[in-house]
């Protein structure tokens, strides 16, 4: 069985408390994965020392030489993509194909940042005044932590970490601790990239105590953080207090609609895909299904003939569609949602139990009847369990569609122009997908939120450079 150290100033190092984590495959409970950290409050410290004592220096290396060691990075990444990949589906379900291309996305996450360190960091500005030179150039923020969640646990930690490097801040990353293997895994890639002592540190623990200690540490600038509602809020209030600069990618509930003139083909599958993959577990996942009366029996016949194709097991085999959840209290979320939905008087038009096959596996859910006050029509469920609504115009839909706490992403599928403009118009969403399924957006396009999905700056392509640097504006006379 392999332990995996914290990575601290360049050395792989066991944490002070001695105590470690026994990481699990969520579809065959008895695996053990591998063997983790669980730190405390002095690891924590340490990386952040190490962090600070770095950044100067990896500050003053150029762009375009911090840009070659992401490069660096990429191709040791996609040398070990077949192991990374089934760690991943290992540590957390999600089936082998997802994790191979989530991998590769990490892989071209690091290659787009690594030419980031070429580009153009500020602007030429002209001043009133004939003889002066007014420009403005960003600088790095210092040092970042990173904090992640386990549901994309190669890719997240990537497009946090690649932009924040490649303008010269150092970073302490805390992965979720169900996939700190995975995450050690790829933190290798970058130690063996030959990343210069504390310009990366990794540790892993609960995120209650080291969370917390991260973002209460005197040397943090700036926090990054996705993951849940209430674990993004409590950090935003905590670096709020402190001055530090936060970012927080958070829930979604996320609408789709199918309009009357829908290819409802396209619709089904979109739905499927978008609502099922990966068990559901995105934060840009279909929850609700938004659908007009002339139509919706058509839809709901469809969509019902394609869910019960679905095969539901372990990931690693080829034979599979949905893996299980990441882990047995997501899974006792899905059927306490599933209990809620009937309680609330929803009707139950598929799935709804536990698939008993030796891991968290439950089967694919389709609700109808959901009324928008319902909890299973507000709340981010994060399984695999869609929410059919039935309404009779485009503007109830889109009034459906708003009338939720979260804005993240949002989907429609019709062929009528009008209809498209007036979505791209009046939805409140931070991601606007036209006869496309609401979840993914591609790595070069700015990621996030409205309401309270986000703390509405963006990841991804060029936007990332909002958050990760400062602008100081410089006068020459
Ligand atoms: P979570 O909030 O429980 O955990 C996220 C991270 O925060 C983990 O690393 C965890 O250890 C850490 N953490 C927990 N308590 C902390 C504390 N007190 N202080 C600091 N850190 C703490 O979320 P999760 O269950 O790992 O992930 C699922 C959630 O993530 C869902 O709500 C999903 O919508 C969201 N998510 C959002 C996006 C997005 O981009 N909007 C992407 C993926 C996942």
């Amino acid at each position: 069985m392999s332990i995996y150290n914290n990575y601290i100033n360049g050395e792989w190092v066991p944490s002070e408390t001695g105590q470690l984590f026994e990481s699990k495959n969520p579809a065959n409970v008895n695996e053990v994965v591998g063997v983790v950290q669980k730190s405390n409050e002095n690891d924590v410290n340490k990386a952040f020392e190490s962090a600070k004592e770095a950044q100067k220096k990896w500050a003053r290396l150029s762009g375009p030489a911090r840009g070659e060691l992401l490069l660096k990075a990429s191709n040791i990444l996609e040398s070990r993509l077949d192991d990374i990949a089934l760690t991943m589906t290992k540590e957390m379900g999600k089936t082998l194909p997802e994790a191979k291309g989530e991998t590769a996305r990490g892989v071209a996450i690091l290659r787009y940042y690594a030419g980031e360190g070429s580009r153009s960091i500020g602007d030429n500005i002209p001043s009133s005044d004939a003889d002066a030179l007014m420009i403005t150039t960003r600088v790095p923020l210092g040092v970042v932590g990173v904090i992640t969640p386990w549901n994309f646990p190669v890719a997240i930690p990537i497009w946090k970490m690649a932009p924040a490097l490649v303008y010269g801040n150092t970073v302490v990353l805390k992965p979720a601790i169900e996939t700190a293997v995975t995450a050690a895994k790829v933190v290798e890639c970058f130690h063996e990239a030959g990343f210069p002592p504390g310009v990366i540190n990794l540790i892993t623990g609960s995120g209650a105590v080291i969370g917390d200690a991260m973002v209460e540490n005197e040397h943090i600038n700036a926090v990054t953080f996705t993951g849940s509602n209430t674990v993004g809020k409590h950090i935003g209030r905590k670096a709020f207090d402190r001055g530090v600069k936060y970012q927080l990618e958070m829930g979604g509930k996320n609408p789709v609609i199918v309009a009357d003139d829908a290819d409802l083909k396209l619709a089904v599958e979109a739905t499927i895909s978008g609502g099922l993959r990966s068990t559901g577990q995105k934060c840009t996942a279909t929850s609700r299904v938004i659908v007009h009366e002339a139509v919706y029996s058509q839809f709901k016949e469809l969509l019902l003939e394609e869910v019960a194709k679905i095969t539901v097991g372990d990931g690693a085999e080829s034979n599979i569609w949905m893996g299980p959840c990441a882990n047995e209290s997501q899974l006792n979320t899905v059927l306490s949602y599933i209990e809620i939905g009937k309680e609330e008087g929803a009707t139950l038009l598929y799935g709804g139990n536990k698939v008993e096959k030796g891991g968290y596996f439950v089967e694919p859910t389709v609700f109808e009847g959901v009324l928008p006050t319902m909890r299973i029509a507000r709340e981010e469920i994060f399984g695999p369990v869609l929410a059919l609504m039935k309404v009779s115009s485009m503007e109830e839909a889109i009034t459906l569609a708003n009338d939720s706490d979260f804005g993240l992403s949002a989907s429609i599928f019709t062929t009528n122009i009008q209809k498209m403009l007036e979505f791209i118009r009046e939805m409140d969403a931070g991601l606007i997908r036209i006869n496309s399924e609401s979840a993914g957006v591609e790595l070069q396009a700015p990621f996030g939120g409205m309401k309270q999905s986000s703390s509405h700056s963006r990841e991804q392509g060029r936007a990332a450079i909002e958050f990760f640097t400062s602008i100081k504006t410089v006068f020459v006379k």
